[in-house]
């Protein structure tokens, strides 16, 4: 697979992200529109591919914040059009209505800078944030729908959506979001009285779906599910085994296959606590390519031979394995951290808990860092599994 002159990689699966959106799907019904949170490359999964998967899937967006990415999803070609998060400046908004975006504005202020970007007779599109109660960005709500009358009125701007944030991680969180979602759908009654509703309208995000929350928008906007990342701290809040981390597989391979044997020249109780009689071997995937040393006293494993083995060390570029118990070793045998067939197979829960991350922590951390691989059945012959690679 990855190349023998740096052998490590990790695998992307495109077939999880779709079964993800077809769940995302049947929990939401046929009337809801579906947008896909692609900021911080995607969660780290990787913007361009993860953007070519989902673009014939009907999407009514693609969200991101990286105004970077969000050109290089522009020359992708796609055909999903591309909003932007709030993050530019005023001044900002010009290039971001050049590059073909759909920029946030959140006051006067940002809504004449875009639409003083259209070209002479046309007007600009634009999404409006709304400031629902996470108090972070926003419109505030009390003054959403006299924004909502003057861009209106305003020449050469399109007001093509209208969404909020309104993300939690536990019970408690619920209950904000449910009291809040109930103040964004009476914005909607008012603005509806006054004929002032744009095309698409957005409160839900991971955990309302999640949580199965409704409200009168019409679209989601979703990341944390699409990726198969639970969106709570607390798991008992929602049943998300059907969805499957896009992130399916890091591995690497032996590249050095150590014996120590009684009298063998070992400093015992060196930094790695090698022992007499016990066979290490080293893959050189380590900090540098995303990991973090393993929580003390968390005893993290990796699959070797179809066995588990544990992880004795991780340092800058390589990791120590303890392969006393597994037989037939050889250096080029295939290592994975993450993934593995039937029982011994790793999950992206465990590997995270190991490395005192998050599952998404863990995508972040490796994001760009490895050579990453996109797994794609359904684009290749039967029965194969055709690995497209980008760059890290
Ligand atoms: C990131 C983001 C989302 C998606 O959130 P998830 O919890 O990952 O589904 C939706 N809306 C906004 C404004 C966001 O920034």
């Amino acid at each position: 697979m990855a190349d023998d002159a740096h052998p490590c990689w990790a695998v992307y699966d495109l077939d999880r992200l779709r079964a993800n959106l077809a769940e995302i799907r049947r929990r939401i019904g046929p009337d809801q529109a579906c947008i896909a949170a692609l900021k911080g490359n995607a969660y780290g999964h990787g913007a361009a591919p993860v953007a070519q998967a989902l673009d014939g899937e009907g999407l009514a967006a693609f969200m991101t914040g990286s105004f970077e990415e969000a050109c290089r999803l522009r020359a992708e070609g796609l055909s999903t059009p591309v909003v932007m998060f709030a993050g530019a400046l005023p001044t900002g908004m010009a290039d971001l209505v050049g590059a073909g975006l759909v920029p946030t504005v959140v006051d006067r202020a940002s809504a004449e800078a875009a639409a003083g970007a259209a070209p002479p007779g046309e007007a600009v599109q634009v999404y409006v944030k709304v400031n629902a109660g996470l108090g972070r960005l926003g419109v505030p709500l009390v003054a959403a729908e006299d924004l909502l009358a003057e861009l209106a009125a305003m020449r050469g701007l399109e007001v093509q959506g209208l969404y909020t944030h309104l993300p939690f991680g536990d019970a408690r969180g619920r209950d904000w979001a449910e009291q809040r979602l109930a103040a964004f759908d009476a914005l909607l009654a008012r603005l509806a009285a006054r004929g002032l509703v744009p095309p698409v309208t957005q409160a839900r995000a991971s955990a309302c779906v999640a949580a199965g929350l409704s409200d009168h928008a019409n679209a989601v906007c979703v990341g944390h599910l699409l990726y198969g990342l639970s969106p709570f701290a607390d798991d008992s809040l929602a049943d998300l085994s059907a969805y499957r981390p896009l992130l399916a597989e890091v591995g690497s391979r032996l590249i050095q296959v150590s014996n120590h044997p009684q009298g063998s020249d070992i400093a015992i109780g060196g930094s790695y606590g090698i022992r007499h009689g016990q066979r290490t071997a080293v893959a050189p995937i380590g900090v540098a390519q995303g990991l973090v040393r393993p929580v003390p006293g968390s005893r993290p494993q990796a699959l070797v031979r179809g066995r588990r083995a544990p992880i004795l060390a991780v340092s800058l570029e390589h990791m120590v394995l303890d392969l006393t118990d597994v037989e037939r070793i050889a250096v080029g045998d295939v290592v994975r951290l993450l993934g593995g067939e039937g029982d011994a197979a790793i999950g992206l829960d465990e590997l995270a808990a190991w490395f005192g991350m998050t599952p998404l922590d863990t995508a972040m951390a490796l994001s760009g860092r490895l050579p990453a691989y996109y797994r794609d059945a359904a684009g290749g012959a039967a029965g194969s599994a055709p690995l497209r690679s980008e760059s890290p």
